[in-house]
């Protein structure tokens, strides 16, 4: 997949004396006092380097908030006045692009529900030939390392020689713990093919819920990403979309002074093909045990099933097509279905220990 693809390093267009690059702002732009407020409380904090607001929005579902659209970005040009930081928002159509550009903001982000789509990302590349403007791009939805490539390609076919990565996680077919899925070998990869290209951590979307913001940013930044783009909204639970994962600028300040940020570069630290691999396989296991711990979270709900309808824990039927479909499973996958079948047998002894638990609690 090695393509060239030509990037200039980030203090090509963003000051951060060395730092990671951190763009904070609210997942969408509101009101202009909401814009100006948070703008301020960011400034003040002095932690950030770019202000990001949502303009138009993407949502999944229709009725959501879709945006203020144009009016909001007077509010934007008002807080980059007032603060000195520059500003940055999402364009999915060549529309968006015009009228950012018309209003002065400085960078432009590609979501992730756009970078899944060649056509779209192609008809912002046109809109963007010979305009000189720093483009972001999001993962797409779907884990495909392919497409995500696929959008640099055509923006940098475009001319822009300004750009970042922001991994932002993957969607999940289940309930898992996080809102979207870091996979964060994906990245890792990306960065490992095109190191020129600075990668940004997008804890805020990957977690979904605060509370797990500072573990996803520390992770981040252990693996040496460039740069954080997180949500910061004054009044976090009002705000009119992902209430549930934003932090006032504050509390952002005060999570942002607990992270470590380790000195060595991905240069060094990608020295070896053997420290390479060994990163790699620290990730798989971390996934590996995401995983576990979700199967577990059904584990429980099954439990409290049983529980409140009378059905004993242990089912033999049931244990005994695990026991076979695994064992398949493991052959169509290349694994040893013996060690595989060993590997369940462990998972099921936890499972049945957990249900038990889960049952006696009621009785007791
Ligand atoms: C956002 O940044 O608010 C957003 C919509 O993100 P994503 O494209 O990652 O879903
Ligand atoms: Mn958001």
């Amino acid at each position: 997949m090695k393509a060239n693809i030509d990037v200039l390093p980030l203090n090509t267009w963003v000051e951060t004396d060395g730092k990671p690059l951190i763009i904070a702002g609210p997942c969408s732009a509101e009101s202009e006092e909401q814009v100006i407020e948070t703008a301020i409380g960011i400034k003040n904090n002095g932690f950030a380097h770019i202000l990001r607001a949502g303009v138009w929005k993407p949502r999944t579902r229709p009725g959501s908030f879709e945006g203020k659209g144009e009016e909001a970005l007077p509010w934007l040009q008002r807080a980059k006045a007032e603060t000195g930081l520059k500003t940055a928002v999402e364009v999915a159509t060549p529309q968006h692009v015009e009228l950012a550009l018309k209003y002065g903001v400085d960078v432009l982000w590609i979501g992730a529900r756009t970078t899944v789509n060649p056509f779209n990302v192609q008809d912002l590349a046109d809109s963007l030939k010979g305009v000189d403007v720093p483009v972001l791009i999001k993962n797409p939805v779907n884990p495909d390392l392919a497409l995500w490539v696929g959008a640099f390609e055509r923006i940098a076919g475009a001319g822009i020689n300004k750009m970042g990565a922001i991994h932002r996680g993957f969607s999940n077919a289940q309930e898992t713990k996080y809102r979207n899925s870091p996979m964060w070998q994906i990245a890792v990869e990306l960065k490992t093919l095109f190191p020129q290209i600075p990668l940004i951590g997008d804890p805020s979307h990957m977690a979904g819920k605060r509370a797990y913001l500072a573990e996803l940013t520390q992770r981040a930044m252990d693996l040496n990403y460039d740069g954080l783009i997180i949500e910061s909204h004054r009044n976090p639970d009002e705000a009119w979309s992902d209430a549930s994962q934003q932090l006032t600028p504050n509390a952002l300040a005060e999570m942002l002074s607990n992270i470590e940020v380790r000195k060595a570069t991905y240069e060094s630290d990608f020295q070896s093909e053997l420290e390479r691999l060994r990163q790699r396989l620290d990730n798989l296991d971390r996934e590996l045990l995401e995983v576990l711990a979700s199967r577990m979270a059904v584990v429980e709900q099954l439990g409290e099933y049983k529980r409140d309808h009378n059905v004993a824990v242990l089912q033999l039927d049931r244990w005994k097509a695990v026991h076979e479909t695994r064992a398949d499973w493991a052959k169509s996958l290349n694994l040893y279905p013996e060690v595989v079948e060993e590997l369940f047998k462990l998972i099921h002894m936890e499972s049945i220990r957990k249900q038990t638990e889960v049952m006696n609690q009621q009785n007791a």
